[in-house]
């Protein structure tokens, strides 16, 4: 008797628990609101970044975060109702952008994250907001300089990027590719002599050129091997904030905060990068 009564004392406490939580409680993820889906504001908001690309997207040792992608973020989530204090920043890194979407791990991705065709089938992008080309970064004294020099040689990229992709099947599917899962690594490849060359981004490849710990190590071709188109990744279908955000973009244009960002961002790097692109204009 005594028991069924602390059952059901416990029960109406799991009850009431829920309840709470059903109504407003914030479960941290990112669809903070009452209306669970809300981009209006609310509690948290996450957003998918990278780590360890210096200029775009960082964590830096004392738990903050600096970069391009971060900045573009931060100003979108603050469009979307959100302060800078209430975005809690997730990895995603090359090869988790569109499962960290569909899982709704994140509200949106900002993470060097290129447009094409075979992510569109999956994820829906915002953007463009810059226009970046792949190149190869190599050693200062290596004698590489374009990439049919690479057949033969031994190269990195990270898995699930195109630039591991159009390595595969255009720059020198010749080339011995090691796919590491972030940059950093390939990097340390290429100072230690593991590797050859290192091929993504130029904006990625500058960023890491210009640390003090590479500085006068390695060169970037300056070869445009392809046109990558930074988008905002957001959930297949999630339109509403697939609107907000191309909104913001236009704003950060207009008020001249993406020129502030890239400016502070790419500034060290010496990066120079293209005009900010026009909201659905692809550079194919
Ligand atoms: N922008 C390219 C991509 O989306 C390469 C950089 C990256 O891996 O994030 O795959």
């Amino acid at each position: 008797m005594k028991l069924r009564k602390v059952s059901a004392a416990a029960a109406t406490a799991l009850v009431l628990a829920l309840t709470a939580t059903a109504c407003g409680g914030d479960n941290g993820d990112g669809d903070s609101g009452s209306d669970g889906g809300s981009t209006s504001g609310g509690d948290k908001i996450k957003v998918g970044i990278k780590y360890d690309q210096p200029g775009l997207g960082l964590k830096e040792p004392d738990g903050t975060f600096s970069g391009f992608d971060v900045d573009v973020a931060t100003y979108v989530a603050k469009e979307l109702g959100y302060e800078a204090d209430q975005i809690e920043f997730v990895e995603t890194k090359s090869a988790d952008r569109e499962n960290a979407l569909e899982r709704e791990d994140v509200k949106f991705i900002a993470a060097t994250y290129s447009i094409n065709d075979e992510r569109a089938k999956l994820v829906d992008f915002a953007g463009p907001y810059l226009l970046a080309h792949q190149d190869l970064l190599v050693k200062a004294d290596s004698d590489i300089t374009k990439g049919t020099d690479l057949n033969g040689k031994t190269l990195c990229s990270v898995t699930g990027s195109t630039s591991a992709e159009n390595v595969k099947k255009e720059i020198a599917p010749d080339a011995q590719l090691k796919e590491y899962g972030g940059y950093s690594e390939c990097i340390a490849g290429l100072q230690s002599g593991a590797v050859d060359a290192v091929t993504t981004d130029d904006s990625i490849l500058a960023g890491f050129a210009s640390q003090e710990n590479y500085k006068g190590q390695f060169k970037l071709a300056g070869l445009k091997l392809s046109n990558e188109n930074y988008g905002i990744g957001v959930k297949k279908g999630d339109t509403a904030t697939l609107d907000k955000i191309n909104a913001a973009l236009e704003k950060m244009v207009s008020e001249k905060a993406w020129e502030t960002a890239v400016k502070d961002n790419f500034g060290p790097a010496n990066y120079k990068n293209e005009p900010a692109p026009k909201i659905g204009d692809i550079v194919k």
